[in-house]
């Protein structure tokens, strides 16, 4: 079966690769140049664990190619993906849908009959309606079906995520035609998954689009609620850790996703957060949960800067800061929405000197982070003669770090793990004065 993904990024190169994996000839359609010829000459242009191997195999298997050109891959295909991105819309939170829009048109001009339109960006409810109307308004005499399949991959776990999916949602016109064209060509697409019986989960386009923003909306929240619960340890003397771990083990709870930290970040929490806020408004039932998560991550990232400046005193204009991770998480290139952004920016117009290093995300950083920040080749480089330590992201290659190997390097002795890599009593019994989130420390 060919198959055209829309999008050469995180999701449209994951799937792309992995629908090759499953048998399917794939071809990706990337409209950035640049981004297109790096593909085009083995390249890939983020950082994914394991992708860049399963696109190889899969280009030598010629089941993936690369392309600038929609019609020829189109005329081809019994399925498109969409999955361009969907940032949020400058000044509203609103999703910006022109390249989800731009992608329907460049369909409909395109699409052979009874083509499979599926909709894998995460777009707000209606949006797959929307692609119809476009595709029927350029198109009356075509016969195609559409389909949402958002995706739910992790960046930095995307492959096994795809492979070995908790659940596929996909939403269909008609749920009770239980033979329609989209539904069996899905089913035949994630035949070669084990158990795709059990994993795919059909529903109505709009049960399926508002799955997507619901669950990541649930997880924000969830993120939040353990910064606000460690905020109140550190006030009364609890232990964020035994509290979540005491949660956690309640099933219905789970123990995912209740790890303090600096604010949620990412391409996808902070913009989906917006844009269901900003949907269900419309809708007339605003989602007061979801609007406090919002306002409450925005708080906290700036909370955590503050709490460096207060710990400097008034020394923060001769402080040297040394800064391990960028990124929003481990195990990516992705800076987009990092708390990095915002705590970096507030901490070097106090006047702190900034050196900074990150095993991915540097190259991203520059573009995106104030002038002036020294760029450290390594954690114990950027280390050198810093007052203070601030540890923003949990890369596990900053784990092993002793108080032996830092303790010449830095001048001071001021460590702020905001994401708990580190054992207080390690570095305490060394002489480093270590706070980290959700417990009280001694000044
Ligand atoms: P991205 O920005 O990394 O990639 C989008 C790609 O699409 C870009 O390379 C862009 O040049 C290309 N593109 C845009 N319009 C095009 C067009 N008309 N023709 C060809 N190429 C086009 O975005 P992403 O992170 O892959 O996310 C895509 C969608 O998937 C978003 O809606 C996002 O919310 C959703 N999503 C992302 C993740 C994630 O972890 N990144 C996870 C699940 C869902």
């Amino acid at each position: 079966m060919h198959i055209t993904m829309i999008g050469g990024g995180y999701v449209g190169l994951v799937s792309g690769a992995c629908l090759a994996a499953f048998g399917a000839d794939v071809t990706v359609i990337e409209h950035d140049p640049t981004r297109l010829d790096r593909l085009k000459a083995g390249e890939v242009p983020i950082y994914e664990p394991g992708l860049e191997d399963l696109i190889a195999e899969q280009r030598q298997a010629e089941r993936l190619t690369f392309s600038g050109n929609l019609a020829p891959a189109l005329q081809k295909s019994r399925a498109v993906f969409i999955a361009v991105g969907t940032p949020t819309r400058r000044g509203s939170g609103h999703a910006d849908l022109s390249y989800v829009h731009a992608a329907a048109r460049a369909i409909a001009a395109h699409a052979p009959d009874n083509l499979l339109i599926v909709t894998k960006s995460t777009v707000p409810v209606g949006t797959g309606r929307q692609v119809a109307a476009i595709v029927r308004q350029a198109r009356p005499e075509l016969t195609f079906h559409i389909a949402s399949n958002p995706e739910f991959l992790r960046e930095g776990h995307a492959i096994t995520d795809f492979m070995d999916p908790d659940r596929i949602i996909i939403g269909l016109e008609d749920i009770s035609d239980t033979t329609s064209p989209a539904r069996s060509l899905l089913e035949d697409l994630y035949a070669p998954l084990k158990e795709p019986k059990s994993r795919l989960l059909f529903m109505g386009l709009e049960s399926a689009e508002l799955t997507k923003y619901a669950a990541n909306a649930f997880l924000a929240m969830k993120v939040t609620f353990a910064n606000e619960m460690a905020d109140l340890c550190e006030a009364t003397g609890g232990n964020i850790t035994d509290v979540t771990r005491g949660m956690g083990m309640d099933p219905r709870i789970s123990a995912h996703f209740l790890t303090p930290g600096p604010g949620y970040g990412g391409s996808c929490f902070p913009k989906d957060t917006q844009a269901l806020a900003t949907s269900a408004r419309q809708a007339g039932t605003p989602t007061q949960l979801i609007e406090t998560t919002i306002a409450a991550n925005e708080a906290r990232k700036r909370r955590l800067a503050e709490r460096v400046l207060t710990l400097a005193g008034d020394n923060i204009i001769h402080s040297t800061i040394a800064v391990l991770g960028l990124t929003f998480k481990a195990h990516t290139d992705d800076m987009r929405q990092a708390p990095s952004l915002t705590i970096l920016p507030l901490l070097h117009e106090a006047g702190a000197t900034l050196r900074v290093y990150d095993p991915q995300g540097m190259e991203a950083a520059r573009k995106l982070l104030p002038e002036g920040i020294t760029y450290a080749h390594s954690p114990l480089h950027a280390a050198e003669d810093a007052d203070i330590l601030l540890i923003l992201t949990e890369w596990p290659e900053f784990i092993p770090i002793t108080p032996a190997q830092l303790a010449p390097r830095m001048r001071g002795t001021l460590i702020l793990d905001y994401r708990q890599i580190w054992q207080e009593k390690t570095w305490r019994d060394a002489g480093f004065r270590y706070h980290c989130l959700g417990m009280r420390h001694p000044t």
